[in-house]
């Protein structure tokens, strides 16, 4: 009973995205697009559902994702298992395997959209959360993780930002792996006592998660383990030369960071993180590497590949610090109107200046002139159109400009006639931006 008057309320975690904000998002999603054009990134958009299985093969088990965080459920209509992709990867390599995309030439994807994890909620950590995720497949590299590192120095440079680094580390091949392992899962034996739950479990499941740990007590364990990068051979190694000496020419600054290792099990040779420390804990804006295993892993014929995901709402907040966010206009022109006739005649103007161009907001219900007024003033538009019996009468409209003028003067108003009316809009907007 009591439940038929709960409050309704968005889910914790899953934010709304109200117009004030959305302004900022879409900016940054058409300079997002045009950026990725510039490097022949192509759009690519997979289901928001897929079967848990993709993910818990793709991402691995023994993943804080897959352990933890994904929404999977029981489809009640057929009792399929599915879930909300918790990312891009594994949808587009699904994708790409089951239409054939690699069959005749490497493929350069990206994706953009929400993403879904049951994580705790806090500042640049949400449940329903955006990435920008970008998939090179059919790359050995390194020439293309480089790319990619250098398309994101782009990126940061596009949108002004300063305050953000870059680590970097090779994981190297599986058996490079699998011999540090050994020597990993020895060394976090002496330190059984000091592990956690999580730790003990870890240790021989997924042993360098261990050093991925935030405990700042076990940060000396952490730091005295066996280091990956002693065990690449050369072939790695000369992977790893290949992308430093790549980012040395493109003039990018990076840290080795032999401990960064990613969340995600499929990652092999270069991964790569840019962080800054203006978001609080949650400082790493985009994360990265080589997945060369994965498409094999998924039942596509092996081809290496290589990608990276930006976290959005992270992006965002470190674009919106020191600018402030200025209202975007809701329209240009305000069409205001009084009595029947001009209502209708008044909807007919509209889809003519839109004809021409112009983003019109027609003023709907009635109103008296003067809050119609106030309202096309709050719109943003830098012109009200009035139309009133006497301009009717006269077939003309009163032409508002609604922003004060740059030198301070106020702004102007005068008739023009309907016919003429279009060209007369569009010539003082084409003047505004000269
Ligand atoms: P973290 O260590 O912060 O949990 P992650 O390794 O799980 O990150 P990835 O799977 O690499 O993150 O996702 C790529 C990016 O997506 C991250 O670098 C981050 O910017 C963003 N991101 C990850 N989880 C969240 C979340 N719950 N809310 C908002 N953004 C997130
Ligand atoms: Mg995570």
């Amino acid at each position: 009973m009591a439940e038929n008057f709960q409050k309704l309320t968005a889910i914790r975690g899953m934010n709304d995205l109200l117009p004030a904000d959305s302004a900022r998002w879409e900016r940054l999603e058409r300079l997002a697009r045009d950026w990725l054009r510039s490097y022949g990134y192509r759009n690519i958009r997979t289901p928001v559902l897929e079967f848990t299985r993709l993910f818990t093969r793709g991402i691995g088990e023994v993943t804080d994702i897959v352990e933890k965080e994904m929404y999977s459920f029981t489809d009640s209509l057929n009792g399929d298992l599915l879930a909300m992709r918790p990312e891009f990867t594994a949808g587009t390599v699904r994708a790409a395997i089951e239409h054939n995309l690699l069959y005749d030439r490497p493929q350069r994807l990206f994706s953009m959209g929400p993403v879904f994890r049951h994580e705790r909620p806090q500042r640049g950590r949400y449940r329903q959360f955006h990435q920008i995720s970008v998939e090179a497949m059919g790359f050995a590299g390194p020439d293309v993780d480089a790319e990619l590192i250098v398309m994101l120095a782009r990126l940061w440079q596009i949108l002004g930002l300063t305050d953000i680094r870059l680590e970097l580390n090779s994981l190297g091949a599986s058996e490079e792996r699998a011999a540090h392992r050994d020597a990993l899962i020895a060394y976090l034996e002496g330190f059984k006592d000091q592990l956690d739950e999580d730790g003990k479990r870890r240790m021989y499941t997924n042993p360098l998660r261990v050093l991925d740990t935030k405990n700042p007590a076990l940060q000396e364990m952490a730091n005295g383990a066996p280091r990956l990068l002693d065990f690449l051979g050369a072939e790695s190694l000369a992977h790893f030369e290949g992308v430093k000496q790549r980012l040395d020419d493109a003039g990018i600054a990076y840290t080795i960071n032999p401990r960064l290792v990613r969340g995600l099990d499929y990652y092999n040779l270069t991964v790569f993180e840019w962080v800054t420390d203006r978001l609080g804990a949650q400082g790493t804006v985009c994360g990265g590497g080589r997945y060369d295993g994965l498409i094999g892993l998924l039942g596509g014929k092996p081809a290496p590949a290589v990608g990276f995901a930006i976290g959005m709402e992270r992006l965002l907040d470190l674009w919106s610090q020191g600018d402030a966010a200025e209202a975007e206009p809701e329209c240009d022109v305000y069409v205001v109107h009084q009595g029947d006739a001009a209502a209708r005649r008044a909807q007919r103007i509209g889809e003519q200046l839109r004809d021409a161009g112009l983003d019109v907001i027609v003023h709907a219900g009635s109103a008296s002139f003067k809050s119609q007024m106030k309202r096309a003033d709050g719109s943003g538009a830098e012109i009200a159109v009035i139309l009133g019996d006497d301009e009717l009468a006269a077939g003309e409209a009163s032409v508002k400009t609604l922003r004060s003028q740059a030198d301070g003067s106020p702004g102007t108003q005068r008739r023009v006639a309907l016919d003429a009316l279009a060209d007369t809009l569009i010539q003082s907007f084409d003047s505004d931006v000269d």
